[in-house]
This record gives C-alpha cells, sequence and structure tokens, in this order.
C-alpha cells in the first residue's frame, strides 16, 4: 500500500551536496521533491572536518555544517527531507516504487545521489587517527601537508594521481602498493616515475598506521621476505579505489565498467531507465568534488523536470527563478 494515492514528482535518494542541490533545485521548480536522506544523512562530506575548496567559503566550512545549510536551503523552499534509508525499490514498473523504513512511496521519477564510500585498509590505527594524518582525499587536505614526508597506499590511477597532487606541497611522497606491478594507466605510472619528489615502496602490505594524537609512520610488511620495517612519515592517504553505493539497484539499472550507474549520454544525467537520473559520486568517479556533485545534482533536477513536463505529467504552473546557488540560502 502506497502512502500517497498520487505519484510523487520526484524522490531523491540520497542526502550529499548532489542529493540536496538537486533537491532545492526541484523545489524551487514545484517539484515538491521527498529525500530519502538515510539515518546517516550527509554523505562523505560529514566525515570530513574543513571544506576549504567548496566556492563562497572564504574562511573555509566545516563538512557537517555545510550539510546542515544545504539541507536548510532545501527545506526552506519546499523540499521534504527524512532521515530514513531506503531499503528496496522496484524501477521497472512505472511509477517507480521505493520502499523506505516507513512505508513505501511511489514516483515518476527518481534521482540517485547514494554517493561513493573511499575503502578503507582496516587496519590500526586508520579510524583513530582520520582526520588527523590520515585521509582518503588529496585535494581535500593535501595542502596541510606542506613540506611533509607522506605516503599514498595503493597501485591504481587514483593512488598515482592523489601522489602526484601531493608533490606540490610535501617534501616527499613515498608509494606503498602491495605488489610490484602499477594497476594505474601508463601515462600516469611515467609522470609519478619521473618526479623526483615520488618514491615507491613495492611488495609491501601496511600492517598498521602508528602514532597517537597525530600519524608518525607506518608499520609495513614485505610480502616476499615478511620483513616488518617503519616508515617515517606525517600523513597517509589512503588510494585504495572507492565503493560507489549501489547495492539498492543492483540487477536493475546499467553501471559502467568501474561499476558506477552509467550515464546514458555525457551531457545529461539520464540513465537507462526512462525517468530515473543520477547525480554526483554514485556517477562520477573521476572528479569526486564536493562542488562537481552539486552541480551534477543541479543538472539531475533539471533533467528531471524537463522529462516530467515532457511526459505531460503536471506540475503546478509556477514562476521560478533559477539563481539557487547551494549554500546560499
Ligand atoms: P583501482 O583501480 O581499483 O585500484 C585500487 C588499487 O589499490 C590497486 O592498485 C589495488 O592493488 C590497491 N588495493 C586495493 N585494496 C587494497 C588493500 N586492501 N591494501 C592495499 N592495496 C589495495 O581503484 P582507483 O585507482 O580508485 O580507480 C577506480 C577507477 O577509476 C578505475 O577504473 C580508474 O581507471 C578510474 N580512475 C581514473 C582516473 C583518471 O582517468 N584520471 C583517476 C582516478 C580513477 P592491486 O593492483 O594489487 O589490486
Amino acid at each position: 500500500m502506497s502512502e500517497h494515492e498520487t505519484p510523487r514528482h520526484v524522490v531523491i535518494i540520497g542526502s550529499g551536496p548532489a542529493g540536496l542541490t538537486a533537491a532545492i533545485y526541484a523545489a524551487r521548480a514545484a517539484l515538491q521533491p521527498l529525500v530519502l536522506a538515510g539515518t546517516y544523512w550527509g554523505g562523505q562530506l560529514v566525515l570530513t572536518s574543513d571544506v576549504e575548496n567548496f566556492p563562497g567559503y572564504p574562511n573555509g566550512v566545516l563538512g557537517p555544517e555545510m550539510m546542515d545549510e544545504l539541507r536548510a536551503q532545501a527545506e526552506r523552499f519546499g523540499a521534504e527531507v527524512r532521515t530514513i534509508d531506503a531499503t528496496r525499490v522496484d524501477l521497472r514498473q512505472r511509477p517507480f516504487v521505493v520502499e523506505a523504513d516507513d512505508g513505501t512511496i511511489t514516483a515518476n521519477s527518481v534521482i540517485i545521489a547514494t554517493g561513493a564510500a573511499a575503502k578503507r585498509l582496516e587496519i590500526p590505527g586508520e579510524a583513530e587517527m582520520f582526520g588527523r594524518g590520515v585521509s582518503t582525499c588529496a585535494t581535500c587536505d593535501g595542502w596541510f601537508y606542506r613540506d611533509k614526508a607522506i605516503a599514498v597506499v595503493g597501485g591504481g590511477d587514483s593512488a598515482l594521481e592523489e601522489a602526484l597532487f601531493l608533490t606540490r606541497f610535501a617534501s616527499k611522497v613515498t608509494i606503498v602498493h602491495r605488489r610490484d606491478a602499477l594497476r594505474a594507466s601508463k601515462v600516469l605510472q611515467q609522470r609519478a616515475q619521473d618526479n623526483p619528489k615520488i618514491a615507491f615502496r613495492w611488495n609491501a602490505v601496511v600492517e598498521a598506521i602508528l602514532g597517537g594524537e597525530r600519524v608518525t609512520g607506518l608499520r609495513l610488511r614485505d610480502t616476499l621476505s615478511g620483513e616488518v620495517s617503519v616508515l617515517p612519515v606525517d600523513g597517509v592517504f589512503v588510494a585504495v579505489g572507492h565503493q560507489p553505493n549501489t547495492e539498492l539497484f543492483a540487477g536493475q539499472i546499467d553501471l559502467d565498467a568501474a561499476g558506477y550507474i552509467a550515464r546514458q549520454d555525457a551531457d545529461s544525467t539520464a540513465t537507462n531507465i526512462p525517468g530515473v537520473f543520477a547525480a554526483g559520486d554514485v556517477r562520477d568517479h573521476r572528479y569526486r568534488q564536493a562542488v562537481t556533485a552539486a552541480g551534477d545534482g543541479c543538472k539531475s533536477a533539471m533533467d528531471a523536470e524537463r522529462w516530467l513536463e515532457a511526459e505531460g505529467v503536471a506540475v503546478p504552473d509556477v514562476t521560478h527563478e533559477v539563481y539557487s546557488v547551494p549554500g546560499v540560502g
């Protein structure tokens, strides 16, 4: 039994910068969006402290504070934000069906903005010192490591990109990889090998991140000899891949080769299912920034609005402005 006789115009699943920006735009387009924000709402930004690269905050802003403001901005325009999890979706029938912790909802369009999570090493010291020397985002935290020695764990494109970016700040970057061959593209490999600030530690797994107040080093184990050693560093960037949060849609929607939701074309947030749109890190493994996710959220709401109009779904005729800058309520 559905909670609404009439389907919702749009249900947004996820509440990071993509989901909440989609909510701001959809609300201002009079689509009365429902945001299923999740029990732990706010996305990856609630796990970070200072956000210094979101335009419009010259003195930086705390991640959780920025998400509070985005949510308040969405609610101000009439978005309904519920801090509950979507537990099951059926995108094979129209209207779409979304089951949440507190009931079943039907929707004419759905915006998927469930984000991604950086994979962790799950070793001692990692959780304890996260944000105090342990990071999963060089773009966010590299700035804090000027003239410091740091390590990057991983051998893929992300690890090498992070390492190359970090050489702008750090005195030395050691890439710690569990094998003796990199997975990253040849171009990135060459650039890393040519960079005098980058060193490689092959065949090494990190057993523990050492320190207390802050990171002081890594305990490494050589996978060939079994020898244990300590690599002194001031920070460690874990770049062992991201996991897009797509379990809810498994088997129902097209994914790309890396497991992210596939776009129909580069200029739109449409997925292979008409009426279902995807925004932010759940479909983007390239940029992964709050501001790019917010931009994507905006596009998804506009795409949904146009699609609903083209489908002939009645949308109240109100005059709405398009100038809704996220973060500036
Ligand atoms: P990835 O390609 O899956 O690489 C993950 C790396 O981390 C691998 O080298 C892997 O080692 C290592 N690793 C995984 N689990 C580990 C563990 N528990 N302990 C130690 N090492 C571990 O992930 P990614 O680099 O994030 O890239 C994801 C996708 O995004 C790829 O398709 C990539 O091409 C794309 N991407 C593209 C760009 C770009 O084009 N500029 C930038 C970033 C990402 P093994 O090699 O031994 O498996």
